[in-house]
Parts: structure tokens; C-alpha cells; sequence
């Protein structure tokens, strides 16, 4: 019998860990890639950017049909605003950031950037307009070089440092043997976390998008690499629009707006210290996570 079993655990130890292979690949590819059921118009022209100014107008969206997950979010990001989005896990947060990057279009309502509705343009306009730091930057087998000038063709040498230099990533880079030219990725030099999100943040400062889909880590960083790429993030910030989807509430309490999100309804929208004065949902998160942070 042991000898049966034991194969058989082996086996399914296996297929976890080729499952859980899958589901990464599938959540890389849902970054890089566009599921087939959203296609653009016919003769659709190119999104035109005029500030930057996103609207979220009464939007519903559910993945299966009997599900909702947003119902009737209506929110506006001013040009150059920083509005984050906070609440439990579920709530939907992460939906926000498909849509907007329309992964899938919204059963009801609509998104306007700049007053188009994001479904009358071409898909690839509405990509470039849009610079995504995710919680985990996917990294190409390739040099560090090329993982920053995959945010803009044709970029030159000195953009590309200039980039780095920005995203306080350049005096690593020049500290490796290989400079630039150190191979990255699965075959080469692993980076640590901080490390993979500035070079994240030099490809999206490259890019120089009008509008910055932020997915704030959870992955716990060390602090004062927290606070690092905090302050890189608020800096690319500067002048664009920005969605925050947060996680925790520390690095957020300076955005212009800040919306709770409960089971896919906006509960509370105000600054930081209108919703402590609120003394509703958001002061409750706050306390709590003010007294775990004080804890650990
Ligand atoms: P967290 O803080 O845990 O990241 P979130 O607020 O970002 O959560 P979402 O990722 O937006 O939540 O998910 C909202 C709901 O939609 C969840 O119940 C989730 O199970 C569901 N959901 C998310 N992605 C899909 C998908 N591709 N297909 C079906 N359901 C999904």
C-alpha cells in the first residue's frame, strides 16, 4: 500500500505545482495579452488625450452573468488627480484596473478617458495612454537593458539610464558586472522583489503614459525599500492621472481622493481625513491596521 502512495502523493504534488504554474502564466498573459471577445470597432480611431480625465459612470460588471461584482461604481479622476481605491479582499478593486485596461467591456453604464467612451477606440491607443505597475513586474529572459526599453520602441540609450536613474534602480545596475547587459529572468541574475518593481517603474517611466494604474504590493517589502519606491511612484505620479488600487492604508493618505469599495459598491469617498472624521468604514480599517502596524 505505502508503496502505491507514496508515487500517488509524489504525483499530486506534481500536478499542484504544475497547476499553480498555470495560474501564473495565465495571470502573466492576462497582463500581456487581450482575450479574444474584446475587439475593436470597425475603423475605430486612436483614444485622444486631453489631461487625462477618467470617468467610471454608473458601471456594472460581472465575470459570469449571475454574478455581479461592480454594481453601478461611479467615480471621475480628475487630470492629474491621485484617487485611490481601498477595501476588503473581493470587493472588486482589481476589477477596476481590468476595466479600465478593458480586459472585458462593462455589462451596463460606461468608461469615458477624456469623454470617449473607451469602447469606440482602438484598443492599442487605449494600452499606450495607460502605464501599469503591477504588485509583481513580469520579467523577459532577456537583459535588464531590454526589460526597460520594452516600455518604449526606439527609446535611446540615455532615456533608458534617465529612466533608471529616476526609478532609483541605476547604481544597482551599474554595480553588476554586466551593467545593462545582465541577463535577468528565470536564467539569469534573480532580483529581488523592490529591485523587479523599480525596473517595473523605469519601463513605465519610459513609457511616460498620461494615466498610471497603480496595483500597490502586498508582498512585504523591507521599509525603507517601501519607502523608496513609495517615493519613486509618487514622483512618476507627478502631473499624470493615477488609480491606486491599495492594499494597505499608510501609503495612500495623501491622495487627492479616496474610495472604499465594499462588495462592489463605493461606501465612502473623501480625503483621508474627511474619512477619519467619517469615523465609518475607512477610520475602522485604519484603526486596525494603525494597531497592527504598532503590534508587529
Ligand atoms: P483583493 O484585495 O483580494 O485583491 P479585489 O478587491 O481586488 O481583491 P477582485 O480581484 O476585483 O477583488 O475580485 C472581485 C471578485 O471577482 C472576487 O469575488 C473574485 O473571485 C471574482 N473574480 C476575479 N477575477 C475573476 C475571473 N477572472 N473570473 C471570475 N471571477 C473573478
Amino acid at each position: 500500500m505505502i508503496q502505491i502512495t507514496m508515487p500517488l502523493n509524489f504525483l499530486g504534488s506534481v500536478y499542484r505545482e504544475i497547476r499553480q504554474a498555470l495560474v501564473d502564466m495565465g495571470e502573466m498573459f492576462d497582463l500581456l495579452e487581450q482575450p479574444a471577445e474584446v475587439q475593436d470597432k470597425p475603423n475605430a480611431p486612436a483614444l485622444k488625450i486631453n489631461g487625462g480625465e477618467i470617468a467610471f459612470d454608473h458601471v456594472e460588471f460581472g465575470y459570469d452573468a449571475n454574478r455581479p461584482i461592480l454594481k453601478g461604481v461611479d467615480f471621475t479622476v480628475g487630470a492629474g488627480e491621485t484617487v485611490a481605491i481601498v477595501g476588503p479582499s473581493g470587493s472588486g478593486k482589481s476589477t477596476i484596473g481590468r476595466l479600465l485596461f478593458r480586459f472585458f467591456d462593462v455589462n451596463a453604464g460606461a468608461l469615458r478617458i477624456d469623454g470617449q467612451d473607451i469602447r469606440d477606440v482602438t484598443q492599442e491607443s487605449l494600452h499606450q495612454a495607460i502605464g501599469v505597475v503591477p504588485q509583481d513586474t513580469v520579467l523577459f529572459n532577456d537583459t535588464i537593458l531590454y526589460n526597460i526599453a520594452y516600455g518604449r520602441e526606439g527609446a535611446s540609450q540615455t532615456e533608458i539610464e534617465d529612466a533608471a536613474k529616476a526609478a532609483k534602480i541605476y547604481d544597482f545596475i551599474m554595480s553588476l558586472p554586466d551593467g545593462f547587459d545582465t541577463q535577468v529572468g528565470e536564467r539569469g541574475l534573480k532580483l529581488s522583489g523592490g529591485e523587479k518593481q523599480r525596473v517595473g517603474i523605469a519601463r513605465t517611466l519610459l513609457k511616460n503614459p498620461p494615466i498610471l494604474l497603480l496595483d500597490e504590493a502586498t508582498s512585504a517589502l523591507d521599509t525603507e525599500t517601501e519607502r523608496d519606491i513609495q517615493d519613486s511612484l509618487k514622483a512618476m505620479g507627478q502631473g499624470r492621472s493615477v488609480i491606486t488600487i491599495a492594499h494597505r492604508l499608510s501609503t495612500i493618505a495623501d491622495s487627492d481622493r479616496i474610495i472604499v469599495l465594499e462588495k462592489g459598491v463605493i461606501t465612502e469617498v473623501g480625503t483621508h481625513d474627511e474619512l477619519l472624521a467619517n469615523n465609518a468604514r475607512y477610520a475602522a480599517m485604519w484603526q486596525r491596521q494603525q494597531s497592527e502596524e504598532d503590534a508587529a
